[in-house]
């Protein structure tokens, strides 16, 4: 019972972590955050929780990025810019596919396309002041 209740409490702490992050957090970032709270808490508890949340569609995983899995409390639809230098991830809201785009890939290949996830990757402003 109470090795359940410390459970969902780090479940809890991830969830409070993830939305209050704008940086699409890792596993291993979440971990890094959680840890100051939980001394006790293990990579693996990570995973597993952000595994069950993917599943209840609490999160979403946005891309792997470096080889990190990065995920977003934010479950509306919206699009992603990801950093080729910095390996940033950012939120980008009103740039989507239009929806006469939508209706000719529907036709062009018979699917019925319910929803969108955009990706566009480059490099960041940060990166490119940095680079000017
Ligand atoms: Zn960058």
């Amino acid at each position: 019972m109470e090795k359940a209740r410390r459970y969902s409490k780090k479940r809890e702490a991830l969830i409070q972590a993830l939305q209050a992050s704008t940086e699409h957090p890792s596993a291993e970032m979440l971990y890094a955050t959680v840890k100051e709270q939980f001394p006790d808490l293990s990579l693996g508890t990570v995973y597993r929780n952000l595994s069950q949340m993917r599943q209840d569609g609490t999160i979403i995983s946005v891309a792997t990025v470096a080889g990190q899995e990065r995920y977003d409390a934010n479950i509306d639809e919206h699009t992603h810019f990801i950093c080729r230098n910095c390996h940033q991830v950012i939120d980008l809201f009103d740039v989507r596919l239009e929806d006469d785009h939508i209706a000719e890939a529907a036709e062009k290949y018979g699917h019925n396309i319910e929803s969108q996830e955009l990706i566009l990757r480059g490099v960041c402003t940060d990166c490119r002041k940095a680079v000017n």
